[in-house]
């Protein structure tokens, strides 16, 4: 029999693509999600295969019939505006829910691997980060939500090892970018595209100096999938260690799109880290992993997502 995986937050854009290797692999699927910001056109692709969904909001008891392997839990929100729009639901399943994914995980002597972020290290005062920093978050602020339900979850996630015994796994995922992204997600490269291929002006947020480094999302479902396979269960670094200002990556797109967009200015949102870079040597010796898709070809794939999807959306 194929070894089983829960996926949780299956309808998002990281869990709908690790859905899809895994099943190409041979795994059997369960995908779990509230649709809160997930999407069934995510995985309605997958309805003929090994593939069972289940719509639940996993800060509740989540009961699951039959083996499980491995858990991986990825429900959350994942942009600063749903943090602010939703930020009670995303405290919870940061907490609540990590609690219960990891108490499937014991129940079933499952591996589990936790979706943490960079946001655990804040606005670094390290630069790059490397998995033994331990960060600069504020605690009250607007990204606090987020920030600190994931640190939780880190906390919660290395107690279910050391006590219970859980084979628990940690990545701290840095910005990562590709297909499936929701058009009105926030976050800058889905609002660059988006507003680069309407024809709209380009919001870059403060002067456009502060720094990001940018993962496609192929390269990071390898990581992941490495790490499952590996046996540390120390935090591990994913992410593309090329730096970049937010104003680059707007022109990168302009540039890609053939747009005549302009770029404007608006706020820098409170506590917008300043840089951001994984430092990614732990990733290269435990797990022989580095990222391959170049910026100029992931960010092709994802404005051709894009280009689609609008012709879609105004048919
Ligand atoms: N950003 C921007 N314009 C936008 C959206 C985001 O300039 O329309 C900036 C944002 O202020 C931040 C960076 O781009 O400095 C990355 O933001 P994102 O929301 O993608 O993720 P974050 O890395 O902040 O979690």
């Amino acid at each position: 029999m194929s070894a089983r995986v829960v996926i949780t937050g299956a309808a998002g854009f990281i869990g709908s693509h690790l859905a899809e290797t895994l099943l190409d692999r041979g795994y059997s699927v369960v995908g779990i999600d509230n649709l809160v910001t997930g999407d069934v056109a995510n995985i309605a692709h997958l309805a003929n295969r090994d593939f069972l969904f289940i719509e639940h909001d996993v800060t509740n008891y989540i009961y699951l019939d039959g083996p499980v392997d491995i858990v991986l839990h990825w429900a959350s929100p994942a942009s600063p505006i749903d943090y602010l729009e939703i930020p009670i639901p995303t405290l919870k399943v940061g907490a609540l829910g990590t609690h219960k994914a990891l108490g499937l995980a014991k129940a079933k002597d499952a591996k589990f691997v936790l979706a943490s972020t960079s946001e655990v290290y804040g606005d670094p005062l390290e630069h790059p980060q490397k998995e033994s920093y331990w960060g600069n978050v504020n605690p009250i602020g607007p990204r606090g939500v987020y920030d600190e339900a994931k640190r939780f979850a880190e906390a919660m996630t290395t107690a279910y090892h050391r006590y219970h015994g859980v084979d628990a796994k940690i990545v701290r995922i840095f910005n990562t970018y590709g297909p499936r992204m929701r058009i009105r997600d926030g976050r800058a490269v889905p609002n660059f595209i988006a507003q680069a291929l309407r024809g709209e002006d380009l919001t870059v947020y403060g002067d456009g100096s502060q720094t990001r480094s940018f993962c496609f999302i192929s390269d990071l479902v390898n990581g992941v999938l490495r790490l499952i396979d590996s046996d540390t269960n120390e935090p591990v670094n994913i992410g593309n260690p090329q730096e970049m200002t937010i104003g680059q990556i707007a022109n990168e797109i302009l540039a890609l799109t053939d747009s005549r967009s302009r770029i404007v200015y608006r706020d820098l949102p409170v506590d917008d880290p300043r840089v951001r870079q994984p430092d990614i040597s732990r990733a290269r010796a435990l797990l022989d992993w580095e990222p391959r898709v170049t910026l100029a070809d992931g960010l092709s794939q994802t404005i051709e997502y894009f280009r689609q999807k609008l012709v879609d959306a105004s048919t």
